[in-house]
C-alpha cells in the first residue's frame, strides 16, 4: 500500500540474507525511510535463536477451517489463546468480551471493519474520516474499489455531514505518535479504533483500550510484517460475523502457517515478559526507541533545524514508570525557507514520505524510526551534514 513497488524500485536497500542477516549499505546509497519496514527488532529476534523455530510437516494444514465452533472459523486456536495472554500480560486491551477476528495484516481487517460497519441500505456510500494527519494508506484503502458501501471524506476535523459516517481513530497516531480520542460527534457514527503502536515500545500504556473495534498487526507489535498478520478485538457478534464474511469471501481466511507462527512469537514474548531474567521484549523495544530519539533529538537541535512534536510523560502501567512516546515515525516540520521537505531530504539521499500524503503539507515529512541500525546511522549522519553545512537559515 501507499505505493510500495515505486519505493523499493531503484533504491539501494538493506535486505535480509538467508541466515536473518542484513547485507550493508554502501555509504552513498540512498535510505528508503519512506515506508515504515519494521526491520529494528532484528537484533533481539537473533539473540533469541531458535526459541520461535517452527517446523511444518506435509501432512499439517491441509484443511481450510481451524475451529468450526468459532465465530471467525478459520482462527487458530492456538492464536487465539495468544492473543489473549499478550493483551492480559501488557494490559492494553480488553479481550475477554471481544470476539477475535484474525486477518492478513491489519490492512485487510481496515477492509473488513468498512465492509462490517457501513449500513447496507445508505442510498449513498457512508462516509469515511480520520483526523488529518492520518494514516496515508486510508485514503487509498477507502478508494480503491469504488465501493457502493463507503468513500473517502477526509479529515474529521472538517467534517460536519449529517447521517452515518466511519471516523478512525488512530491512537498512537501514524504519522505523529499523537495520543486520540474520537472528535466528530454526530449520533450516527461508528467508530475503527487502529491501536497498531499501542505497545510499551512505542508509548505508555496509560489505560485497557476497551472500544468496540480495536486494529492490532504483528507487524508493529512484534516486527513482523512479512507474517501479514492482523487481528481484531470486536465487541459485537454481529459486526464480527460480518468481518468473518469479509476475509471468507476474499481470501477464504488466513494461513494457518502464518498463525502458528505469529502464535509462537507472541507466546515467546509473553514468556519474556513472564520471567525475570528472560529478555524483556518489550524492555528492549523501549531501550531501542528510546536510544534512536535521543540520537535525533539531538542531531535536530530541539527545534533549531527542523522541529519535531513533543510527547508529554505519561504513567505505563506495565512498566510501572513515567516516560513519554517514542513513536515508530518522526513527524518532522522545516524551517520557512524550504518548500518542500521531502524534496529537500531527497537531496540528501534520504528517503521520507510528504506531508501531503497525510492530509497535512509539504513543510513535513514522515520518516521511518523502525528501519535497520545501518539505515539509521545513516540517516542520523546525513542530518549531521545537512546541519553542519547549514549557513543561517539556509541549507545547501
Ligand atoms: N495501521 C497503521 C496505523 C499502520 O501504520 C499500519 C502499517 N504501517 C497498518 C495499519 C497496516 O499494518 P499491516 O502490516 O498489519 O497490514
Amino acid at each position: 500500500m501507499g505505493g510500495i513497488e515505486e519505493q523499493v524500485a531503484g533504491v539501494n536497500k538493506c535486505t535480509p540474507k538467508e541466515n536473518g542477516t542484513m547485507t550493508s549499505l554502501s555509504s552513498d546509497a540512498v535510505i528508503n525511510l519512506d515506508i515504515g519496514d519494521p526491520t529494528l527488532f532484528q537484533s533481539y529476534w537473533s539473540k533469541i535463536g531458535d526459541k520461535c523455530t517452527i517446523a511444518f510437516s506435509g501432512c499439517q494444514s491441509l484443511s481450510y477451517f481451524a475451529n468450526t465452533k468459532n465465530l471467525c472459523w478459520f482462527l487458530e486456536p492456538e492464536l487465539e489463546e495468544q492473543i489473549k495472554r499478550i493483551h492480559s500480560v501488557v494490559g492494553n486491551a480488553a479481550v475477554e468480551d471481544h470476539h477475535i477476528v484474525v486477518g492478513t495484516g491489519s490492512t485487510h481487517l481496515i477492509h473488513a471493519a468498512l465492509f462490517a460497519l457501513c449500513p447496507p441500505d445508505c442510498p449513498e456510500p457512508t462516509s469515511v474520516v480520520c483526523a488529518a494527519p492520518y494514516y496515508s494508506c486510508y485514503p487509498e484503502a477507502t478508494d480503491f474499489l469504488r465501493s457502493g458501501l463507503y468513500k473517502w471524506a477526509g479529515d474529521a476535523q472538517t467534517f460536519d455531514k449529517d447521517g452515518p459516517y466511519l471516523e478512525i481513530v488512530t491512537s498512537p497516531n501514524n504519522p505523529d505518535g499523537s495520543i486520540r480520542e474520537a472528535i466528530v460527534k454526530g449520533i450516527q457514527g461508528k467508530l475503527i479504533h487502529d491501536l497498531a503502536y499501542y505497545w510499551p515500545q512505542y508509548t505508555p500504556i496509560t489505560c485497557c483500550a476497551h472500544y468496540d473495534v480495536m486494529l492490532f498487526t504483528a507487524s508493529k507489535c512484534t516486527g513482523h510484517a512479512g507474517s501479514r498478520i492482523g487481528w481484531a478485538l470486536v465487541k459485537d457478534k454481529d459486526v464480527a460475523r460480518k468481518m468473518t464474511k469479509f476475509i471468507e469471501v476474499t481470501t477464504i481466511g488466513v494461513s494457518k502457517e502464518a498463525q502458528l507462527r505469529t502464535a509462537k512469537i507472541l507466546g515467546v514474548i509473553s514468556d519474556s515478559c513472564l520471567h525475570p531474567g528472560s529478555n524483556n521484549f518489550f524492555e528492549y523495544g523501549r531501550r531501542l526507541m528510546a536510544g534512536r530519539w535521543e540520537k535525533l533529538r539531538e542531531v535536530m537541535g530541539r527545534g533549531e533545524l527542523f522541529s519535531l512534536p513533543e510527547y508529554p510523560q505519561e504513567y505505563c502501567l506495565f512498566t510501572g514508570e513515567y516516560s513519554e512516546s517514542q513513536p515508530g515515525f518522526a513527524w518532522m516540520k522545516c524551517d520557512e525557507n524550504i518548500e518542500d521537505f521531502e524534496k529537500f531530504l531527497r537531496g540528501h539521499k534520504i528517503l521520507a514520505r510528504n506531508g501531503s500524503r497525510f492530509g497535512s503539507d509539504p513543510k513535513h515529512v514522515r520518516a521511518s524510526m523502525l528501519c535497520t541500525e545501518e539505515e539509521f546511522e545513516l540517516f542520523i549522519e546525513r542530518l549531521l551534514t545537512i546541519r553542519g553545512t547549514s549557513n543561517g537559515n539556509h541549507y545547501f
